[in-house]
C-alpha cells in the first residue's frame, strides 16, 4: 500500500515512521507534484490545524486533496487532521478559520478544538479500541467530538465522548494511535 503523508506541518514524522512500520510505502506531500507519485490512502497528521488548512490552501494543494477524498480516496487523520476533516466546528473551544478553501469539511461530526483545558491539555489513558481493550491513548492538546452523524461508527470514548469514528472511507482519531 502507497500512504501519502500531508507533510507541511506537525507530527507527520511520526505518522509516517507508523505506516512504515506497518508495511506501508509512504511518501510525503508537499507541494501538488507528489501527488502525482499516487496514493492508496491519505494520512492526515496532527499539529497546528489553523496553520495547515493555510498552507493547505497557499500551496495548492487543497482542491486536488480535496477532490480525492471527496471521490472516496481513504483517509486515516489524527487530532489536527480530524479537525481539518470535520463538518462542524463547535468554536467554544478556540476561534478557527473554517473558510472553505482550508477546511476540507466532509467528516459528519461536530469538533472542538483544544478541549481539555491547560491542566489536562495533554493525558495519556488506555482505553477499548473497536472492541480491543487496553489500547493506550496519547492526547495532545486535543480536540472533542462532540456530535456525530447516525451514519458515523464510533470506536472508542473518553468520559463518554467519541474519541476515534469510521464514516464510509474516513477514520479520524482525537488521540495519536501513531505515538503508541
Ligand atoms: N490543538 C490542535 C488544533 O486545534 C490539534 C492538536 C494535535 O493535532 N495534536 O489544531
Amino acid at each position: 500500500m502507497k500512504v501519502g503523508v500531508l507533510a507541511v506541518q506537525g507530527a507527520f514524522d511520526e505518522m509516517e515512521a507508523y505506516w512504515r512500520a506497518q508495511g506501508a510505502e509512504t511518501f510525503e506531500i508537499r507541494q501538488r507534484g507528489d501527488l502525482d507519485r499516487g496514493l492508496d490512502l491519505l494520512a492526515l497528521p496532527g499539529g497546528e490545524s489553523t496553520v495547515q488548512g493555510k498552507l493547505l490552501k497557499d500551496l495548492g494543494l487543497f482542491a486536488p486533496l480535496k477532490e480525492r477524498i471527496d471521490g472516496g480516496l481513504p483517509v486515516f487523520a489524527t487530532c489536527a487532521g480530524l479537525i481539518l476533516l470535520a463538518a462542524k466546528i463547535d468554536d467554544s473551544g478556540s476561534r478557527t478559520d473554517t473558510r472553505p478553501e482550508r477546511w476540507f469539511g466532509v467528516l459528519p461530526v461536530t469538533v472542538r478544538r483544544n478541549a481539555y483545558g491547560r491542566q489536562l491539555g495533554s493525558f495519556r489513558t488506555v482505553g477499548t479500541f473497536d472492541g480491543k481493550p487496553n489500547v493506550p491513548m496519547t492526547f495532545i492538546r486535543a480536540p472533542a467530538i462532540t456530535e456525530v452523524a447516525p451514519q458515523v461508527e464510533v470506536l472508542s470514548t473518553f468520559d463518554g465522548a467519541p474519541t476515534a469514528v469510521r464514516w464510509q472511507h474516513i477514520i479520524a482519531f482525537t488521540w495519536h494511535p501513531e505515538l503508541n
